[in-house]
């Protein structure tokens, strides 16, 4: 369009315009198309300007439901050209803005965190908490103001119960990291900028102190090191004040989250054992009917493991065990009760049987006497016929008797032959199933089976942890002329003196087993090669203190022992292979002594 200068070309220029664009030729279309091509401002009476308008509601924020409801409301006054509903509604916004921004805050907050952290009288952390979510659970409506009233009451209602606090203080004070990321930020950062930072960074540490002083430790009940170290990270947060203490505190803030984790992992397999425990009790709880000793050791074992505090390694111990009693209980019970209650009637019958016979014979002895004086006494050969008949009758009838008894007893013995073929076949059976048992039965360390199983699940959470892992395997030294001099069974009972001293010697997370007849291997998990040979040596000091007794007299036992540590691909075999190899490397340095592989 031409530049026009001149109001008389505008305005034809305007009457040009509105036959061209098709406008009824009305004050307002004329006078807005004269504003056009002259570029002038229209006037106040012009109309409102819709496209500004328009752009202005489609910026409005709409992330919460608050602001999509406002945002709302201006659009739909907006359409009705309801100018009067849309100015109201603006000047009731900021009217809210301007309330909320007069509610102290910064004040509030800080004066809850010294509270929350302040000891009460008769208030705990968890009536603390209890009390806070009522308050978060009311404030959830929306209404900040009524928020911040119920906040501040909750405050002083928790100041009131402090001893000898009248008066809460209000302001928090600047703290060190503050000053520190001041002095950092430098002249870079405008003065006014600086102090906004700092003081949010002043918040947002008190926040942080309080997470490591109050919150954590109340999930670290159990983990009394854990425990330790939190308080002092809170301690070292509240006072670092210079850029390498920040520093310092972040590399240890690290690894105290790595151990969080690992943590929060053994937690997770805990929860996972025991829920497994439980499922195997409650599902075999009807085979555990303990009639025999071996059963009644392993559940008592079990209700031990159980009551001690519950770790990864002792509810797999308790799992194992169980299933053993389990088992072994379920294969006794069917056929032991069958063999014996078939024995049980072949005995009542026999004996009832028996009771007839002597019966019947004392019968016929008496039957015989009186035909004996009847013959003695015969006339005539009349007389004596009759009493032979008879003699012949009772005769016949004892005889048939003592047949039907000795039918009767080769039936039972029969019977006897069979039941006892059935216990004998049930022995083999347990001897065979006995392969599935976990635990050796003469010491009670894990078998080789077991052993199997414990050295996955340990090389597994030692993989997953990049952690080290030790096997040693020790052999006792001279064990042929102990069995010889004192007898097997003193030789059995070094066994398991020497069993015990290691389970009672060694950590509890350590994994013994009996690998042969007097040999051992104990899997040291999270040690590195050296801490496993010094607690090998520990274990022979221990030995010649817990000396073993038999008859009285002391008898020392030595063993000697090699120690590897586990490679990357090793299985069980090739790790104690090379343990094994030290081993004997001991044995040929003249034994009582523990070589690294
Ligand atoms: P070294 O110091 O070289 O190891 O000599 P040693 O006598 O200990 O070794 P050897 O292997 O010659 O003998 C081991 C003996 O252990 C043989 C066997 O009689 C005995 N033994 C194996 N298992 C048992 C068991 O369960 N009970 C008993 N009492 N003795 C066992
Ligand atoms: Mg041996
Ligand atoms: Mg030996």
């Amino acid at each position: 369009m031409a530049n026009l200068s001149n109001p008389s070309e505008i305005a034809r220029e305007a009457l040009r315009l509105l036959a061209v664009r098709r406008l009824a030729p009305s004050p307002e279309n004329y006078r807005a198309l004269y504003h056009e091509i002259a570029g002038t401002a229209s006037d106040a009476g012009e109309p409102f300007p819709e496209r500004e308008l328009r752009a202005l509601l489609a910026a409005l924020p709409r992330q919460t439901v608050v602001q999509q409801r406002l945002a709302r409301s201006f659009e739909s006054a907006f359409k009705a050209r309801n100018w009067p509903e849309l100015r109201a509604g603006l000047a009731d916004l900021v009217l809210q803005l301007g309330k909320e921004s007069d509610l102290p805050w910064s004040e509030v907050l800080a004066d809850f965190v010294r509270q929350w952290d302040a000891k009460q009288t008769g208030l705990t952390v968890a009536r603390k908490r209890e009390a806070l979510e009522r308050v978060l659970a009311s404030g959830a409506g929306g209404n900040n103001e009524v928020f911040f009233t119920r906040l501040q009451g909750l405050v002083r209602s928790w100041a009131s119960s402090e001893p000898g606090s009248e008066e809460i203080p209000l302001v928090a004070g600047a703290t060190p990291l503050g000053l520190a990321v001041e002095a950092a930020a430098g002249a870079a950062v405008p003065s006014s900028e600086a102090t906004g930072v700092a003081a949010a960074t002043d918040e947002l540490r008190d926040l942080f102190v309080h997470t490591l002083a109050v919150i954590i430790p109340t999930l670290l009940a159990d983990e009394p090191e854990l425990l330790a170290d939190t308080r002092m990270l809170a301690d070292s947060a509240r006072t670092a004040n210079s850029p390498a203490a920040v520093q310092g505190l972040q590399t240890r803030l690290q690894n105290f989250a790595f151990r969080l984790e690992l943590l929060t992992e053994d937690r997770g397999e805990v929860h996972a054992g025991l829920l497994n425990l439980l499922r195997l009790l409650i599902e075999n709880v009807g085979e555990l009917v303990v009639e025999d000793h071996w059963l009644k050791g392993q559940i008592d074992i079990v209700r031990d493991i159980v009551a001690r505090p519950l770790s990864i390694r002792s509810l797999s111990d308790a799992e194992s065990r169980l299933k053993e009693v389990i088992f072994k209980q379920s294969q006794l019970k069917h056929s032991l009760n069958e063999a014996k209650e078939s024995l049980k009637q072949m005995l009542a019958g026999f004996v009832d049987h028996l009771a007839e016979f002597a019966d019947s014979t004392s019968e016929y002895h008496d039957k015989i006497e009186v035909c004996a004086e009847r013959i003695s006494q015969a006339e005539d050969i009349g007389q004596l016929e009759d009493v032979l008949a008879e003699v012949i009758r009772e005769t016949q009838i004892i005889q048939l008797n003592a047949q039907r008894s000795r039918d009767e007893l080769r039936a039972a013995r029969r019977r006897v032959e069979e039941a006892d073929q059935r216990i004998s076949q049930l022995q083999a059976e347990l001897d065979k199933a006995s392969t599935l048992v976990r635990h050796d039965q003469l010491t009670g360390v894990l078998n080789r089976r077991g052993l199997e199983e414990a050295f996955n699940k340990e090389v597994a959470r030692s993989r997953r942890r990049h952690a080290t892992m030790c096997v040693a395997l020790l052999d006792i030294d001279n064990f042929k002329k102990l069995n010889d001099s004192l007898g097997h069974q003193a030789g059995d009972q070094a066994l398991i003196h020497l069993s015990t001293v290691i389970r009672e010697t060694l950590r509890p997370h350590d994994t013994v087993a009996r690998y042969g007849g007097e040999e051992f291997i104990i899997l040291l998990p999270e040690t590195p090669i050296d801490d496993a040979q010094t607690a090998l040596v520990r274990l022979q000091r221990e030995l010649t203190r817990r000396i073993f007794l038999h008859d009285n007299t002391r008898q020392l036992i030595t063993f000697s022992a090699g120690v590897s540590e586990l490679r990357p691909d090793d299985t069980l075999a090739m790790v104690t292979k090379r343990a094994d190899d030290a081993m004997y490397a001991a044995k040929q340095a003249g034994k009582n002594r523990v070589l690294i592989a």
